[in-house]
């Protein structure tokens, strides 16, 4: 089995290594130096469906036991979260949220107020207490961590060897080709974050995913901001933020997102090549200054962003590629691969290796969507990724696929 290497196939293959098979995981540049290594490192038990409350969830149980199945120590904070709605309407929508997520085994609370150091609420919010969800400080940790526990296992890691070719033979996938050599597989799976389409285009095979830019900030250590804090979501102006570094965390998602196509740039685009906009993220944080003036008023010690992969409906693109055998796409993480990853792998890892779709699975099937044109699968990508925590403004347009 072959893979390219991000947070998801580093899952996907130790999971595969797990179970006995041999694998191969090839990778163009070096692990997580991409969208994995870039990510807030939050996890988030509320979900808008049955299927990825329950994905969301096991990760959080594989996040919290890795030492116990995968043999090596993983840190995570265990500081619950806040999801605040100061809006009627979003106040409408957390308790639907409430009642859903409960129903699929969340436990998620109503709270009087956030106990938060860094966050001073208004007094009339509406606040959901999340006391499952988690957060992985430096997501370079779990990145570590999977590839050290992929290695104990037998998986093979082949960083700088860009996949460039996928053979195709009797009508299957016969394996990969890198820049300097053949590697024969009866599996290969293409998990390459924003590049996803450009590798399966090898095969000539479509996935249906927009990637679009996503950016965070850190600030400096500051007053009010206590480590143990919990991680805050304010739904209404879309942004997150957390404990970092003894500074805050803030991110979030702008109402006019980007869309950066790879395959629409030089060969050689990377993550260091999205441009990033400061501007962006201190509108969103201007939105929470009065509760949280940390997040706008302390000097920023990092800046980073990278590519989700966004798929028409907003859930993950996992599974076997439609007309394809031999081929796997694990991709559409919609924002949530980080977190989401180890279960993700897990669950295909199982269908991989047992030639039977775990529940619910193929839902998540990548042949699930009707032929899209570019235009279709970008206005898709970019509305789900502006409605994140908002799904309210109604559907998206599907007059241009
Ligand atoms: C700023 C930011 C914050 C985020 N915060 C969170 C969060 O808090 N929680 C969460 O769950 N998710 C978060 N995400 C999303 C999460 O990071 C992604 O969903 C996840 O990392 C996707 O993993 P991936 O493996 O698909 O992609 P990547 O990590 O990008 O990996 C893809 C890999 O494929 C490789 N590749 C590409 N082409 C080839 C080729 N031809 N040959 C070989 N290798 C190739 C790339 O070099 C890359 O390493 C965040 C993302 C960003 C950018």
């Amino acid at each position: 089995m072959s893979w390219s290497s991000g947070l998801v196939r580093w899952s996907t293959a130790l999971h595969c290594a797990l179970a006995g098979r041999s694998v191969v995981v090839v990778e163009r540049h070096t692990a997580g130096s991409q969208a994995s290594g870039r990510a807030a490192g939050l996890f988030k038990s509320v979900q808008a469906d049955e299927l990825r409350t329950r994905l969301a969830r096991r990760s959080i149980t594989r996040a919290l036991t890795f030492a116990d199945w995968a043999g090596v120590p993983l840190p995570t904070a265990r500081s619950g979260s806040f999801l605040i709605a100061r809006t009627a309407q979003h106040r409408e929508y957390l308790c639907r949220e409430l009642a859903q997520s409960r129903s699929w085994g969340a436990d998620v609370r109503e709270a009087p107020r956030t106990e938060l150091s860094y966050y001073q609420p208004a007094g009339d919010e509406y606040v959901l207490w999340c006391p499952e969800d988690v957060y992985i400080e430096e997501p370079a940790s779990l990145i570590r961590a999977c590839l050290a526990a992929c290695r104990r296992h037998g998986a093979v890691v082949a960083e700088n060897e860009p996949v460039v070719g996928i053979p195709v033979s009797g009508g299957r996938v016969a394996g990969v080709e890198t820049e300097s050599r053949p590697i024969a597989a009866p599996v290969v799976v293409d998990a390459a974050g924003g590049w996803v389409r450009q590798v399966a285009g090898l095969a000539g095979a479509r996935v249906a995913v927009a990637p679009v830019r996503h950016q965070l900030l850190i600030t400096e250590p500051a007053e009010h901001v206590n480590p143990a804090d919990a991680i805050a979501r304010v739904v209404d102006a879309a942004v997150y933020l957390r404990p970092a570094r003894g500074g805050l965390m803030v991110g979030g998602f702008e109402p006019g997102p980007l869309p950066v196509d790879p395959e629409r740039q030089p060969a050689s685009f990377s993550t260091d090549d999205v441009p990033l906009d400061l501007g962006v993220l201190r509108d969103l944080s201007g939105q929470v200054a009065a509760e949280a003036p940390a997040a706008s008023g302390t000097p920023v010690t990092e800046h980073r962003g990278g590519l989700f992969t966004m798929s028409p409906d907003g859930r993950f693109v996992a599974g076997p590629a439609p007309d394809l055998p031999g081929l796997w796409i694990a991709s559409g993480c919609n924002g949530s691969g980080f977190s989401s990853s180890l279960a993700i792998g897990e669950a295909l890892a199982a269908w991989i290796t047992s030639d039977t779709p775990p529940p619910g699975m193929t839902e998540l099937s990548p042949g699930r969507f009707g032929p899209l044109t570019d235009n279709a699968l970008v206005s898709r990508g970019l509305w789900q990724y502006a409605h994140y925590y908002d799904p309210l403004g109604g559907a998206p347009s599907t007059s241009d696929s």
